[in-house]
């Protein structure tokens, strides 16, 4: 199966598993689905975007920090137990039609 660069967002507690997973082929979806579920200024969106990882209040977002993450992985279609995105459900059905193809 083709290898597909895709940005995870990842969002929870400080050394704990993420509490909240999803995956895009755009950086640029990626950073919108992270503002838009913690309500980020496009001050902090962009500092997102720049460095990869934010540091969130817990009382006020509920969760300790949102990331970006660049995966490098070979499986793409790992992530789509999750809830996917509309972005990745068209990765997904990508994938498919290739795997269907040979
Ligand atoms: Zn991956």
């Amino acid at each position: 199966m083709a290898y597909r660069p895709h940005f995870l967002v990842l969002s929870g507690l400080s050394g704990c598993l993420p509490n909240d997973i999803q995956v895009f082929i755009e950086q640029r979806s990626a950073v919108l689905y992270a503002q838009e579920l913690f309500s980020l200024s496009d001050r902090k969106a962009k500092k997102l975007m720049g460095s990869g990882i934010l540091k969130l209040s817990l009382e006020t977002d509920g969760a300790q920090y949102v990331q970006i993450y660049q995966c490098s992985c070979q499986s793409p279609q790992v992530h789509f137990e999750l809830p996917a995105s509309p972005d990745a459900k068209e990765l997904i059905e990508e994938l498919k039609t290739e795997a269907d193809n040979g």
